[in-house]
């Protein structure tokens, strides 16, 4: 615990009462020491992953040293690029912006972001204006660039957010041409949720002597988090899934998946069967992934299903659960998925559905979080179970049936190896059950879906 306040990091009383509008009270580890190293002017390689207050860490700093050249004249010339923040993706972009302009509503400074997905025209007026912040994608800083929309010779400040991440989507060639425009004489910041040998490489390249900071240990996970395991066969997790849906716990989840293909079936299906859920990956349109991302926020959509890239960075406040639908191939993707759960010291619950076939990287996640999880082995439909596609097939026929017929209290959950006692931190209690229709015998009802009683 640190017990410095936000007036104890000399920040002015503009940002100070943006700060304590939107609620801060007290600094988060990152803040409270990225902020005094910043401010002092030292190039930071910080190791932090989302959830940890690490976008304030470089964004309030940045807006103190800014100030003074805050001005509210209307000349673009008086409004030059002086930080810029690059991150991977949009929706890591829009989020750091839209923090940036919270922290900064009682200031003249202008920040405006950029990313690709939509047309640049729009941009470039915004740009032509003149902003002293800009958070952008590489790639369409680049077109800025090429379209000489952008001027870069003025910046002060650089920040690389989730560099790990960028590097992982091939930004390196795109990261190193936008280097080359900068003035040599700046300060560089890099936060990294890892430090593998790239980065380390990366951070000599283009930083002078860089305090290191790290808030938590950067390949371990969360404690507020808690985690589970659940060992199930690949054709049972779908119902698996319906059912830890229906927890307590399941009111705003994300599922993650492996491949944007399991994401969208997963989605279609989940909507068949009267759930409400959506996709969000790369194949959307940016206008698609804003609004499905919209609609979770505001709790039209409970169920967020996503791939890796497209959950990267996300911010949705109090998220109380993530499910691993397919357990990620990079144990480091773990960390980052159970990672939008647990926030801002809220408790959060990550489950994972483990097949046979993936076992193998659940070791390795083990090892990298060290730490074993709690498993708990679920049964397989039992005797008679058919091939897995002629499972598939007949487990869709049983969603449908459970909807219309499932019983309100059956005395075992025949799932569970042993009987299902969730506990309160663990899986989520199942609940919600639907009334069966009367005059339906309950013979008809697959065992799979039959739930324990209380
Ligand atoms: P970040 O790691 O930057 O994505 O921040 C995670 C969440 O914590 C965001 O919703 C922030 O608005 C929130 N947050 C950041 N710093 C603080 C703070 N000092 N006090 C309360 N909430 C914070």
């Amino acid at each position: 615990m640190n017990n410095v306040s936000f007036t104890d990091l000399k920040l002015s009383p503009e940002i100070l009462k943006a700060l304590a509008e939107a609620g801060y009270t007290t600094p988060t580890p990152i803040q409270a020491q990225a902020i005094p190293a910043v401010l002092e002017g030292h190039d930071l390689m910080a190791g932090a992953q989302t959830g940890t207050g690490k976008t304030a860490a470089f964004a309030l700093p940045m807006l103190q040293k800014l100030l003074p050249h805050a001005s509210s004249s209307t000349s673009p010339a008086r409004h030059p690029v002086r930080a810029l923040i690059l991150v991977p993706t949009r929706e890591l972009a829009i989020q750091v912006e839209e923090n940036i302009k919270t922290y900064a509503r009682h200031t003249h400074l202008r920040s405006l972001v950029v990313f690709g997905g939509v047309d640049i025209k729009q941009q470039t007026p915004h740009l032509k204006a003149g902003v002293e912040i800009l958070v952008a994608t590489p790639g369409r800083l680049l077109d800025h660039i090429e379209q000489k929309t952008v001027l870069l010779n003025q910046v002060q400040m650089l920040v690389l957010d989730e560099a790990d991440r960028m590097l992982d989507m091939g930004f390196m060639p795109a990261l190193k041409r936008i280097l080359a425009l900068l003035p040599r004489q700046r300060q560089s910041l890099m936060f990294s949720a890892t430090f593998s040998s790239e980065i380390k490489k990366l951070s000599e390249d283009f930083m002078n002597y860089p305090t290191l900071i790290e808030v938590a240990r950067s390949n371990a996970s969360a404690e507020n988090i808690t985690q589970k395991v659940y060992l199930v066969e690949q054709a049972n997790k779908h119902q698996l899934l319906a059912k830890l849906l229906q927890g307590d716990d399941a009111k705003q989840v994300i599922v993650f998946t492996k491949t944007k293909l399991t994401a969208s079936r997963l989605a279609r299906e989940l909507q068949r069967e009267g759930v409400s859920a959506d996709a969000i990956h790369g194949d959307k349109s940016q206008l698609e992934r804003m609004q499905v991302l919209e609609s979770f926020k505001q709790g039209k959509v409970s169920v967020l299903i996503a791939t890796d890239v497209a959950a990267r960075g996300l911010d949705i406040d109090s998220l109380p659960m993530v499910i691993n639908y397919e357990i990620p191939h990079a144990a480091e993707d773990y960390v980052h998925r159970i990672g939008r759960t647990g926030r801002a010291g809220a408790s959060g619950t990550a489950i994972s559905l483990v097949s046979p076939e993936e076992e193998k990287y659940l070791l390795e996640i083990e090892k990298l979080i060290k730490t074993e999880i709690q498993k708990e082995r679920v049964s397989s439909p039992g005797p008679g179970a058919k091939t897995h596609r002629a499972q598939r097939g007949e487990a869709s026929e049983h969603r449908r049936e459970y909807h219309a017929s499932a019983p309100k209290k059956p005395s075992h959950d025949p799932w569970f190896d042993k009987p299902y006692e969730p506990s309160v931190s663990a899986a989520p209690p199942a609940k919600k059950a639907v009334e069966p229709p009367a005059g339906k015998p309950k013979a008809q009802i697959p065992a799979l879906f039959v739930r324990r009683s209380g």
